[in-house]
């Protein structure tokens, strides 16, 4: 029976490079979105492509009941999700000292609380199965924090911590967690910066490149599976060696 997995934030970016790898190897995919109706024309794409099933599911990660609500239908669909990919999320720069509450809530909730909710409703499926794994995306400055980047560093290393301290808990029920901490890697969620801003950041990089989400797919691909399977509570690193 094909596999299942669901990726938050599989509209664009990463998380559509997550879906298309994951297709390629014959799983059946749970593409959610906030807004971007590119879902729809993804999931079609997969379809036809790999042969697989897809669902769309729109949701607003950020809220709980939504987020029960999108892995309820998933498991009604699919009978399982053999892999939980919580890849979406939102960026915002700004000096630390005008970041409004508003906004330092709507990093943290989208970012991290998500990975919270989406999580606790897809592990009693997985504890019952004694099987699944889950990859969350991180961020490098999650790892060494970023100036004008506080709330967004807090966040993915929120994640960070999320990630070990549930590998701990939940080894013994056959469940694996491990995170994909991203450098610099060329989606919309780049746009903000420009020419000039993103070959400086290059040649900073010593493997003098910017990341494709395909890297981050593959490092995602890799942790879900057998080849992982005495890898858990890791953070694997794909940033061209930016951060070492
Ligand atoms: P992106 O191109 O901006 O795509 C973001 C995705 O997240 C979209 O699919 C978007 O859905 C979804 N999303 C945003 N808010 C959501 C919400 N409230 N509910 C559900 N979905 C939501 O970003 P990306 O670069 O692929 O980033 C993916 C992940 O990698 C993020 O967690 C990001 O922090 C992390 N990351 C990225 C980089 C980088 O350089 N790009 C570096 C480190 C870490 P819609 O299309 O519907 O809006």
């Amino acid at each position: 029976m094909s596999k299942t997995v669901l990726i938050t934030g599989a509209s664009r970016g990463i998380g559509a490079a997550c879906a298309d790898r994951f297709a390629k190897e014959g799983y059946n995919v749970v593409i959610n979105y906030h807004s971007s109706r590119t879902a729809e024309s993804l999931a079609k794409h997969l379809t036809d492509e790999y042969g697989v099933k897809t669902l769309c599911a729109q949701a607003d990660i950020g809220k709980r009941a939504e987020c029960e609500e999108m892995i309820e239908k998933a498991i009604k669909e699919f009978g399982f999700i053999d892999v939980l990919v919580n890849n979406a999320g939102i960026s915002l720069s700004g000096l630390f000292t005008v970041t409004k509450e508003d906004e330092w809530e709507r990093v943290i909730s989208t970012n991290l609380s998500s990975v919270y909710y989406s999580t606790k409703a897809v592990l009693p499926h997985m504890i019952r199965e004694h099987k699944g794994a889950i990859v969350n995306i991180a961020s490098m400055w999650g790892e060494v924090g970023a100036s004008c980047e506080v709330a967004y560093s807090a966040s993915k290393a929120g994640v960070i911590g999320l990630t070990k301290a549930l590998a701990k808990e939940v080894a013994p029920s056959g469940i694996r967690v491990n995170a994909v901490s991203p450098g610099v890697i060329l989606t919309d969620m780049m746009k903000e910066y420009d020419e000039e801003t993103l070959n400086e950041l290059k040649d900073e990089t010593p493997l003098s490149r910017l990341g494709t989400p395909r890297d981050i797919a593959d490092a995602v691909f890799f942790l879900s599976g057998d080849q992982a399977e005495f890898i858990t509570g890791q953070i694997l690193s794909v940033n061209g060696g930016f951060v070492i």
